[in-house]
């Protein structure tokens, strides 16, 4: 038999039991959740186009153009107009030869690093790269190291010892939990010293970084030659769903022919790509949407510091408070959300143990009064929790 109870009772016990809310009404910084208005500060829609009426106008045009469903996978009968132009227009953004479409970011980090690795290889991650990269580099069967966390000298060192035939270095470009940005001009030049490949999965760069909106690509002027393989998704900045690998024709060729998660599954609804299409362009064109969010990150920063928060080394819209033990990063959730205020505790496995926090994003659809509002509910919910000296020890105390 399986005890699914136990198993489940443990996981409430350790403080780690997750749940999920109703969300009643588009994305924006108002949401009605459960039959409840909040202040929301959790959501990826960084850019505020998930409910942009223009993307929701093309996506119901589009719909009337091309019917609903993909109707089947790409190679059958699954690839529209819309899906090429998209995949064209992206080629263009991120000057790379070609572009591929996936259904999402996990699939396309699945597909591209089984179809490039092997037994016969070797694939480094950054310890804390999101959840599908650590699980394609699995299920590709090459041999896998995890690094330290932005280490390229720990890198440096691993590379040195493989004797691997391909060997390929994987990172988030800004990482998902924590808004750091990986240092990429370092790992280009290790790359090309060890002849390595370097893959960046950069769902959370697209459209925030770059005058352009191009991500980390933009931000560090990556070549196509020097950063090879790059995912974005769709599903953040852009506002709709999906995702892309961006490349040469070769790349983008292997991964038709061996991609077992392009191959065997629908392609995405046509009228997503279409919207997704208008997404790209609001999201060029539309600088005021990443200057804006800068303002309010650097808004909340100086009241996190005049509160005496820990904040990380962030400057991208994902903004986590460090807390420490789950419990109490769920207790903060909790007196946030009765002030009003929705953001949420991220906990173990997502991040290390002693590492919970609050992953408090924002979007250019958020106005300075909310980031006030959220800053004197956090003041409001440490001063509850406990005196803000001891929080910080803890917190110290559990990561060492
Ligand atoms: C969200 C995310 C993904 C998954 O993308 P989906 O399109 O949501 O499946 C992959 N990588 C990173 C770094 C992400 O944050």
């Amino acid at each position: 038999m399986f005890d699914l109870e136990t198993d489940l009772r443990a996981r409430k016990e350790a403080g780690l039991y997750r749940s999920r809310k109703t969300l009643e009404t588009p994305q924006g910084p108002e949401v009605t959740v459960d039959g409840k208005r909040y202040l929301a500060f959790c959501s990826n829609d960084y850019l505020g186009l998930a409910s942009h009426p223009e993307v929701s106008n093309s996506i119901a045009s589009a719909t009337q153009d091309y019917g609903t469903g993909g109707g089947a996978s790409h190679l059958v009968v699954g690839h529209s107009r819309a899906h090429h132009q998209l995949e064209e227009e992206l080629a263009e953004f991120t000057g790379r030869e070609r572009v591929l479409l996936f259904s999402n970011g996990y699939m396309a980090n699945l597909g591209v690093i089984s179809a490039l690795l092997g037994k016969e290889d070797a694939v480094f991650q950054d310890r804390l790269n999101h959840a599908s990269l650590l699980d394609a580099g699995l299920l590709s069967g090459a041999r896998f190291q995890r690094y330290l966390h932005n280490d390229v000298d720990n890198l440096e060192k691993r590379l040195a010892r493989t004797q691997a035939r391909r060997k390929l270095i994987v990172t988030d470009g800004v990482f998902s939990m924590d808004g750091d940005l990986a240092p990429m001009t370092e790992l280009v030049a290790t790359a090309e010293k060890h002849n390595a490949w370097l893959m960046v999965d950069d769902a959370h760069g697209f459209g925030c970084l770059g005058k352009q909106g191009g991500g980390v690509a933009e931000h560090f002027g990556l070549s196509q030659r020097q950063l090879p393989v790059l995912v974005g998704t769709l599903g953040k900045a852009f506002g709709t769903a999906g995702a892309f690998v961006a490349g040469s024709e070769a790349l983008i060729e292997t991964l038709i022919q061996f991609a077992r998660t392009y191959i065997y599954t629908t392609s995405m609804p046509p009228a997503v790509a279409e919207a997704s299409r208008t997404s790209l362009r609001l999201l060029q064109q539309e600088n005021w949407r990443r200057e804006k969010l800068t303002i309010l990150i650097q808004q909340f920063r100086k009241g996190c510091e005049q509160l005496g928060l820990e904040l990380m080394d962030s400057h991208s819209p994902i903004q986590p408070v460090m807390v420490g033990s789950a419990e109490a990063a769920v207790a903060m959730s909790e007196q946030l959300a009765s002030m009003g205020i929705l953001v949420t505790p991220i906990r173990p496995p997502t991040v290390p143990k002693g590492t919970s926090r609050l992953r408090i994003t924002f979007s250019a659809s958020h106005e300075e009064h909310h980031v006030q509002q959220l800053l004197d509910a956090l003041d409001k919910s440490t001063h509850l929790l406990c005196e803000k000296s001891s929080r910080k020890q803890s917190f110290q105390e559990e990561v060492s």
